[in-house]
C-alpha cells in the first residue's frame, strides 16, 4: 500500500519510522509497513493475518453450531441414492444406510438430557477388489456432504511410526474439510486394506508386516475416539498454533479389506465340504464366494487375524460379493457416471455418436472378469479399446456414428479401417 493511502479512515504509516505495532510491539523496522488507526494505534501485517485467522475460526465455530443437516435422509433414501452409483451390493447398502443414518442422527439431534449414550458404529466392509467398497464409502460421504478421506492400512505399516500415521489420515480429512476442524470432526474416513495388518498365518498376503499389531493398536485409539494433534504441514499457515487438535469421537470410520481366503474360514465354521468336482474350479470358487462371503461374522475376522480390540471397534461387518459378468456389464452402462455414458458425452461434444453392442459390452466384462480385479479392470480395457476412436474422433465429419462390437473389443477389427494407399497414376 503506498504511503498515506487512506482506506475507510485507516492509512498505512510507512512514513512514521518510529511507529510500532500496538499488538505485537514490533517496530516498523522489524515488520514493515503498519496500518494506522485513530489515536496512534498501529497494526502490522503479521498481526492482521493472525486476527483474520482467529476471526475465521470463530466464524466456523458459530457456523458449526447450526444443525449438521436440516433433515437426515432415511435409510431408504440413502439406499436409493447409492443405487444410482453402485451396482448390486444390496445388503452392504442397507447396513451402511442404517449405520450412517443413526450416526448422523446422533450427531445432529444430540442426546443432551438423555442418560443413554448411543455408541458410534464404525463399519467393516469385507469384499473382493473392485466390488465397490471405496465407491460405497465415497458415495455416502458425497451424499451427506461431509468431508471424506481415504487411507491405506498398508502404508501405515510401512511408515512404522505408531501414532504419526493416523494423524496423517486426519490431516487428509482436514484438507478435505478445507481446514474447518468442526466439519472434519464429523467426516468419514475410509481405511483400505485393513486385512493386511493382521498377524496370523491365515493372512498369507503379509510380506512386510513387522508392526502389524502396533499399527492396529494405534488405529484403535483413533477409531474409538481420541484427541489427536495434527501437524498442519503442507496446509495453510496457522501462526498461533503448531498442532491442530482433532477429536475423532464423531468421525465415522469405514474399514475395508478383501480378506482373501476368509471363505475357507467361513466354510470350515459352517462345516461345509470343500470344492466338489461337478463344476469347473473357477466357477465353483466364484459361486462359493458369492454364497459364503455374505455369511461372514466377527469370529471369522478374528480367526483371520485382526486383533479382538480392533474388531470390537468395528461392530458392523458387512460383505460385498464379487460382481459377475452381468454385474460388470451393468457397471459399464447403468451408474450415473457410467464409463459408457462418459464416452457418449465425449462423442456428443464432437457432434458424433457412439454405441456399444450387447456382445461388445459382454466381451469387455469377460476380459475384466479374467483379470480378477472386479470392476476396477473395466476402465483400462475400455480405454484401450477406445484409444483409436478417441484419436480419430476430432477429424471425423459431424454426425458420424460408430458401433463398438465384440470383434472391435477383441482387436480383430478396427473402427477406422485404414484406406489402402492410393497409387499414383
Ligand atoms: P474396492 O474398493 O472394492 O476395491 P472400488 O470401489 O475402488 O473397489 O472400485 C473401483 C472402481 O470400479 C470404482 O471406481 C467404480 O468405477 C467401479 N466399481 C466397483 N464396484 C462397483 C459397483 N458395485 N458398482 C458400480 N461401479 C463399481
Amino acid at each position: 500500500m503506498p504511503a498515506g493511502n487512506d482506506i475507510g479512515g485507516r492509512r498505512s504509516s510507512s512514513t512514521k519510522k518510529n511507529a510500532s505495532c500496538s499488538f505485537c510491539r514490533k517496530s516498523y523496522r522489524e515488520v514493515g509497513p503498519l496500518v494506522e488507526g485513530p489515536g496512534d494505534v498501529y497494526i502490522c501485517g503479521e498481526c492482521i493475518e493472525l486476527c483474520q485467522s482467529i476471526l475465521d475460526q470463530e466464524q466456523r465455530r458459530r457456523g458449526s453450531n447450526k444443525p449438521l443437516f436440516k433433515r437426515i435422509a432415511s435409510p431408504r433414501e440413502i439406499v436409493s441414492h447409492l443405487d444410482q452409483y453402485v451396482i448390486g451390493q444390496t445388503e452392504a447398502k442397507r447396513v451402511m444406510a442404517v449405520a450412517v443414518h443413526n450416526h448422523y442422527k446422533r450427531l445432529t439431534l444430540g442426546w443432551e438430557g438423555s442418560d443413554v449414550e448411543i455408541d458410534k458404529s464404525n463399519i467393516l466392509l469385507v469384499g473382493p477388489t473392485g466390488s465397490g467398497k471405496t465407491l460405497l464409502a465415497r458415495s455416502l460421504a458425497r451424499m451427506l456432504n461431509v468431508p471424506f478421506a481415504i487411507g491405506d492400512a498398508t502404508t501405515l505399516t510401512e511408515a512404522g511410526y505408531v501414532g504419526e500415521d493416523g494423524e496423517n489420515l486426519l490431516l487428509k480429512l482436514l484438507h478435505a474439510a478445507d481446514f474447518d476442524v468442526e466439519s472434519a470432526q464429523r467426516g468419514i474416513i475410509y481405511i483400505d486394506e485393513i486385512d493386511k495388518i493382521g498377524r496370523t498365518s491365515n493372512n498369507v498376503s503379509i510380506t512386510r508386516d513387522v508392526s502389524g499389531e502396533g499399527v492396529q493398536q494405534s488405529l484403535l485409539k483413533m477409531l474409538e475416539g481420541t484427541i489427536a494433534n495434527v501437524p498442519p504441514q503442507g496446509g495453510r499457515k496457522h501462526p498461533e498454533q503448531q498442532y491442530i487438535p482433532i477429536d475423532t469421537t464423531n468421525i465415522l470410520f469405514i474399514c475395508g479389506g478383501t480378506f482373501s481366503g476368509i471363505d475357507n474360514i467361513i466354510r470350515r465354521r459352517l462345516g461345509k465340504r470343500s470344492i466338489g468336482f461337478t463344476q469347473s474350479l473357477s466357477t465353483h470358487v466364484a459361486d462359493d464366494m458369492r454364497t459364503l462371503i455374505p455369511q461372514v461374522i466377527s469370529d471369522d475376522i478374528l480367526e483371520f487375524g485382526l486383533i479382538p480390540e480392533l474388531i470390537g471397534r468395528l461392530p458392523l461387518i458387512t460383505a460385498l460379493t464379487p460382481l459377475d459378468e452381468a454385474g460388470l456389464m451393468q457397471v459399464l452402462t447403468e451408474p450415473r457416471n457410467a464409463i459408457v455414458k462418459q464416452y457418449q458425452s465425449l462423442f456428443q461434444m464432437e457432434n458424433c455418436e457412439i454405441a456399444f453392442t450387447e456382445s461388445g459390452l459382454q466381451e469387455i466384462a469377460r476380459q475384466a472378469l479374467a483379470k480378477g480385479t472386479g470392476a476396477r479392470g473395466l476402465r483400462s480395457i475400455i480405454e484401450n479399446v477406445m484409444l483409436e476412436a478417441m484419436f480419430e474422433l476430432p477429424d471425423q465429419p459431424r454426425g458420424s456414428k460408430f458401433m463398438i462390437d465384440e470383434s472391435i473389443v477383441r482387436g480383430e477389427r478396427s473402427l477406422f479401417p485404414k484406406m489402402p494407399e492410393s497409387k499414383s497414376a
